[in-house]
């Protein structure tokens, strides 16, 4: 069997395509042009890389955004002070600090720190507290696990019942991955580095979703013929004919896997454009909320 390919490039396109649309009537009706605050400290290539990309999306789709650069020595007051006014400005209704921050600063205090109605990267505790409670409703739901969610609901009619393996319990990606696979209804085993014997606990799976950033470490014999697989990693790999020196890969082995899986997202162009197209869609959530 050969997978189908779930191409998140064409699933993003659509979703911030409707973003567009919606920006439009909103604008067209009076209000306020949605605004998402970008806040980076520190000077990592790949944050840097993030920001500037959602940054362009953001302007692609009529949303005003509004970067914010601070060092990476900044103090957690200073921070913590941007925030503050962040909050307070009503231009802005999302406000994304880019995450990791620079050692020496309390993340989890920063995050706690954004207003929950502009939690547009869904990370404030009590977004994912109520993530994790049932009859409880996050105002914003974290963009890769919601992007996630999205393709498996494009290639899955229904995940009640069906089983799930995650692969990786992190806050940004694993843990609220699992937490919404089981508030549709799956049955989610959650997998981490202390896990024994990976291989027969994925042959378990219906669906899976790899979020270890492990190059390939997903091989076809742990595949169960049929299932969908999520490939979320995003990793490098010494590659010598390509110009950058470098490809990248994913946490599975697509080659192998998409001969025995039913669905299969590709590294790059599966989940990595869907971040970014449900960070738009938040942000427009954003701006109905702020007006509600
Ligand atoms: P983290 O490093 O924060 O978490 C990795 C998780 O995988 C941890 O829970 C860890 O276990 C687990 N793990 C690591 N090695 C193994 C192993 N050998 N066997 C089983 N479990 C293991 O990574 P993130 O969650 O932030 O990211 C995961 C991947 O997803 C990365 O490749 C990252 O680049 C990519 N990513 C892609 C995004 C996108 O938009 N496409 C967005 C965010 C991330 P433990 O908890 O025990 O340490």
């Amino acid at each position: 069997m050969t997978a189908v390919i779930i191409d998140g490039t064409a699933v993003a396109e659509q979703i911030r395509a409707k973003v567009a649309e919606d920006v439009n009537k909103w604008v067209a009706a009076g209000h306020a042009r949605p605004g998402l605050a970008t806040v980076l400290v520190g000077e990592n290539p790949a944050s840097q890389v993030y920001v500037r990309s959602k940054q362009k999306a953001c302007a692609q789709v009529g949303i005003e955004s509004y970067g914010h650069v601070l060092p990476a020595d900044v103090s957690q007051s200073d921070l913590e002070k941007l925030v503050a006014d962040l909050n307070d400005d009503p231009k802005v209704n999302g406000i994304l600090v880019q995450l990791p921050l620079p050692s020496g600063l309390d993340e989890e205090k920063v995050l706690r720190s954004i207003r929950v109605e502009k939690d547009v990267d869904g990370f404030h505790p009590i977004n994912i507290g109520r993530l994790a409670q049932k009859g409880r409703d996050p105002l914003f739901v974290p963009c890769t696990p919601s992007g996630v969610m999205h393709l498996l609901a494009q290639h899955v009619s229904t995940l009640e019942g069906v089983n799930a393996v995650v692969l990786g319990r992190s806050n940004i990606v694993g843990m609220p991955v699992a937490l919404l696979l089981v508030r549709a209804n799956a049955t989610v085993t959650i997998c981490h580095s202390r896990s024994k014997n990976l291989p027969d606990i994925v042959r378990g799976a219906d669906v899976l979703v790899a979020a270890v950033g492990r190059p390939e470490m997903v091989k076809a014999d742990w595949i169960k013929p049929g299932a969908v697989v999520i490939d979320v990693g995003v990793n490098r790999v010494e590659d010598v004919s390509k110009p950058k020196g470098y490809r990248l890969v994913g946490d599975v082995a697509f080659d192998e896997v998409k001969e025995v899986a039913g669905a299969i997202t590709p590294v790059p162009g599966g989940v990595g454009p869907m971040t970014i197209a449900m960070l738009l869609k938040n942000t427009m959530h954003a701006a109905q909320i702020a007006e509600v």
